[in-house]
């Protein structure tokens, strides 16, 4: 399954969100250590989305509301793109969501299918899927407006964004809204829900099949599918949980009700 993390802190650059630690996003694209039996390596693509800010400008405090933000995404292997690695050593940012994929089989190898996912200020990660789309979602997507649908990309996590989006537009708060999707999703037998939402500001989490962890300091906050290195300070999410966040504040609640899980 894909790996995934969101960073909320003091401006840094992508590189080191995204190329530093011992087992950084980049080395779990080609050697991850908790897939939970959901695939072996993550080579079919990868995205970074990320709230510019200047690199030496380490004022936490400001946030990075002024802008929407920026996307990069392709489908090849994260180690394969020379260019990105380049430079995202001088693009900074105090808020990022970035992915890198393996495809459920059956799942199209595109950009579009890559994450992040955007709409307006959100960027949106699923690590999962769900066994049997699209027939095992009718319900899902009859619950959906009709313009979601129209602009859903033709894999399981585009659709449980389309859904997602759809409960944001409509005003909803984005914890609320995440886990009413786990819950709706979990009907599905054997979904795997691990979704990662962020407006630069707060960032909601699921655990649902899937590895999660969370490092916290003062000001700065990491949530990541696995530790990014040997350091200590990473707290494992349990299963079953959502996460709400910011800069400053984590709180982790079970989601209930548990419906039937698939075997791992
Ligand atoms: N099912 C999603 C996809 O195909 C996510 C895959 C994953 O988590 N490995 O893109």
């Amino acid at each position: 399954m894909c790996r995934h993390l969101a960073y909320l802190g003091p401006a840094t650059s992508l590189a080191a969100l995204i190329f530093e630690g011992a087992n950084s996003l980049e080395r779990q694209s080609w050697a991850p250590t908790m897939m939970r039996q959901g695939g072996t390596v993550n080579v079919d693509g990868f995205g970074v989305g990320w709230f510019p800010a200047a690199p030496d400008e380490a004022r936490a405090d400001v946030g990075s509301e002024a802008d929407a933000p920026l996307l990069y995404r392709r489908t090849g292997p994260i180690w394969n793109d020379h260019g990105f690695a380049e430079m995202s050593t001088v693009v900074g940012t105090r808020a990022a969501l970035a992915a890198v994929r393996s495809a459920t089989v059956g799942m199209p190898i595109s950009e579009e299918a890559c994450a992040p996912f955007r709409h307006g200020r959100w960027l949106f990660s699923h690590n999962g899927l769900l066994p049997g789309w699209p027939d095992s979602a009718t319900r899902l997507i009859e619950t959906l407006p009709t313009a979601a649908l129209a602009t859903s990309g033709a894999t399981d996590s585009a659709l449980l964004w389309a859904w997602l989006r759809a409960r944001l537009d409509a005003g909803d708060p984005p914890a609320s809204a995440v886990r009413d999707l786990v819950g709706a999703a979990a009907q599905i037998p054997g979904s795997r829900l691990n979704l990662l939402l962020t407006d630069g500001s707060t960032v909601v989490a699921s655990t649902w099949t899937h590895s999660l962890f969370v490092q916290s300091a003062p000001g700065r906050l990491m949530v990541s599918s696995e530790p990014l290195d040997t350091a200590e300070g990473w707290t494992e999410v349990p299963d079953a949980s959502l996460l709400v966040a910011t800069r400053d504040e984590i709180d982790i609640t079970p989601i209930h009700p548990a419906p039937s899980r698939g075997r791992l």
